[in-house]
Parts: structure tokens; sequence; C-alpha cells
């Protein structure tokens, strides 16, 4: 098989966890006889850095060129801090999921036997917990009207859905239930919110097409709750975009770490493949960043960008191997690890590579 892929690492470990990606997809190809071939292009602070922009329209147009994304992180401190900054590298992030029509996040939530030690929550509460999220990503109140007035005293944001945007994001929550455990919880606040009103009405609605999948609603305060007190019984959560993201993190600690998820945002056109984790500056340059999820998310863009499963499987197989044979990254390491098992980015990288 013959593929474009683009890489594009943007800011802090975004550069550090990618660059291992590459060298898996590379390594895959070599073993199953494809040809990956590879562009670069910038996003972010470093994009700003170079053009002012946070996307500039030479990215968006490699990225609608090529077959996949595999994309780092995109954050720096300088602007974290700086509320008044005008030009953010995260309006790079956001431009980009508008421009390629990523409307659909998935994000799988499984955890590694190997790690039931290294979350914070008890492994007898977390064994068996397999959930795939689909978070929207194109609407809510990230995209709606933003502002301020009187004086600048008064911010508001506005949060929009519209009927269309809830129904193509349940219906690929449903089809991805019937090849899983055919369950369903739909996320909102309807109880609060009248976009959240609309979700549950579509969602609904959506559900009578899949007489074969069980379907529940949840309030996102109750969502929190329930996933730390009982991850097993989900299967199948489909939520809305300030919700997804929030709740995606809370259940990070279910797979580990922050390093250890990937994330693949598909849609209209080019999908992009991303570990859910940020640019982690307070250990930027260190060393010391889990690739892993950078990993994982290679393994997402071979099976769904390019419906390559036994390569997929070779990436996830490779980092079972690596966590069985003992070697952690810091972030999911426990009391009972050796520090010499204790490896940094690249070293894992290799280890990962040496087993595929
Ligand atoms: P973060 O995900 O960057 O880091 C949160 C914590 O997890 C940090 O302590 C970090 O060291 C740790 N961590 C994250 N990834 C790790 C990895 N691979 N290995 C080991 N440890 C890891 O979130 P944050 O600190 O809230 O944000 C930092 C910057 O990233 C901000 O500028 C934010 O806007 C940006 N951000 C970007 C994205 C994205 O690009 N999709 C997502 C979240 C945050």
């Amino acid at each position: 098989m013959n593929k474009k892929i683009l890489i594009v690492p943007g800011d802090g470990i975004g550069q550090e966890v990618t660059a291992v990606g590459k060298l898996v997809l590379d390594k895959i190809a070599e073993k199953f006889g494809h040809t990956f071939t590879y562009d670069e292009a910038l996003i972010g602070h470093v994009a700003i850095e170079a053009t002012g922009n946070p996307l500039p329209d030479e990215t968006l147009e490699k990225m609608r060129a090529s077959d996949a994304v595999l994309f780092g992180a995109v954050g720096h401190p300088k602007y974290d801090n700086d509320p008044t900054a005008k030009v953010r590298p995260e309006q790079g992030l956001l431009k980009m999921r508008k421009e390629l029509g990523l409307y659909a996040n998935l994000r799988p939530i499984k955890l590694f036997d190997e790690l039931l030690g290294a979350s914070s929550i008890k492994p007898e509460i977390l064994k068996g917990a397999d959930i795939l999220f689909f978070r929207e990503l194109t609407g809510d109140i990230y995209f709606g009207e933003k502002g301020r007035k009187n004086d600048g005293d008064t911010a508001y944001d506005v949060a929009e859905y519209s009927r269309f945007e809830v129904e193509r994001i349940a219906r690929k929550a449903f089809d991805a239930a019937r090849t899983r455990r055919n369950k369903v919880c739909s996320v909102d606040k309807a109880n609060v919110l009248e976009t959240s009103r609309l979700w549950r009405e579509v969602v609904q609605k959506i559900a009578l097409e899949y007489p074969d999948v069980e379907v529940e609603h949840q309030f996102v305060d109750a969502t929190a709750m329930m996933l730390i007190k009982d991850p097993t019984r989900f299967d199948v959560v489909v939520t809305a975009n300030l919700f997804g993201d929030i709740l995606t993190d809370e259940a990070s600690q279910i797979a580990g770490s922050m390093g250890m998820l990937a994330s693949a945002s598909i849609g209209d056109g080019t999908g992009v493949y991303e570990p859910i984790h940020g640019s982690a500056h307070d250990i930027t340059g260190k060393g010391v960043a889990n690739p892993l999820a950078s990993i994982l998310s290679a393994a997402l863009l071979l099976e769904i960008s390019f419906g390559l499963k036994a390569e997929s499987d070779a990436l996830i197989n490779a980092i079972d191997a690596v966590l069985k044979a003992g070697f952690r990254t810091r972030d999911i390491a426990d009391a009972t690890t050796a520090s010499n098992m204790i490896l940094g980015t690249e070293a894992m990288g290799n280890e990962v590579l040496s087993r595929i």
C-alpha cells in the first residue's frame, strides 16, 4: 500500500513523541511491505514563531493533500498565562478541526493489564474497563460566539448545536457499539441546558434505528462520578465537545496516564491522529515523555484511515510485550518499578520498535 502521511509535531513534547510515532510507522511499512511517504508541517506556537499564524495555509493544504495526519500537541506557557494574547496556539487546533470537518473524536480507553497498579484507582474496580468515547469536535461552546461586554467586565461564550451535528456523531457512536458490546451511554446536561435537550431528543430518535443497541442517557456530573466508581459499566460513550474534553482527561486515569491515550479525529476528509495529552511544558526537553500515546495514535491511523488492522495490532502487541517485560516511562512507573526499568522517550520507543 502506498500512502502519504503528514507529520505535524507541534509544540513541547509533541515534537518528542511524534518523532517516535513516525519511527514505528516506518518499521510497520518495512515489515509489512508498504510504502509510506512523509512530509512535515507547522502548527501552534512553532508556527506562530515562524509565520505569525497558528495554522499556516501551507499546513492546511498539506493536510488536505495527505492520506492521514500524525499530530503531536500545541500549547506554550507564554499564552496559558496571558489571557490577552490575540493569537494563540490552540486557535490552530480548532481551525484545523473546523477546516478539515473533523467532527468526531474517538478516544479508546483501555487499560493494559500490566498497568493495573499504575492508576490511582483500585485494580479490582479497573479490571476489564474498556470504553470508547465519541466526543463531538466541531460544535458547542468552543466554536460559538464569544466576547466581552460592559467594558470588559462581563464575558460570554455561546454553546450551539444543530440537529444535524448531533445526528452524525450519534450515528457513529451507535455504529461503533454494534462492533463492540452494544451499549451507548449518551452524556448531557438536559436538566439545565437547551443544547443538551436537543442533544437528548436527537439521540433518542437515532436510537430507534438501532433497536439492538441498549441506550442510556446520563447527566455529565453523574458520568464524572461513575467513571471512577464503576468504569466497567461503560461501552460506548457519546457526548458534546466540552463534556468530552473534560471526561476523557478524567478517564485517562483509567488507562494509567495521559501518556497512554490516543485519539482519532475523523469526519469528511483526512483523519488526524494524536495523543490526548498536551504539550506538557513541565517535562519538555527532559526526554522523559511517554511516547506510547503517539504509538497508539499511529495504530489508530493504520486501522481507521488505512484499514490495516494486522499492522495496527502489531503495534499494540509490541506495546503489550514491552510492558510485560517490565519497562515503564516515569509517568506509568509505580513503587515496585526498579529504577533501571524506567526509560526515557527514545529508549521506550526503541523497546517497542524491537518488538514489532
Ligand atoms: P498536558 O496534557 O500537557 O499535561 C498534563 C500533565 O500530564 C503534565 O504534568 C504532564 O507532564 C503530564 N503528561 C502529559 N503527557 C505526558 C506524557 N506523554 N508523558 C508523561 N507525562 C505526560 O496538559 P496541560 O499541562 O494542562 O497543558 C499544557 C499545554 O498543552 C497547554 O498550553 C495546553 O493548552 C496544551 N494542550 C494542548 C492539547 C492538544 O494539543 N491537543 C491538549 C491539552 C492541552
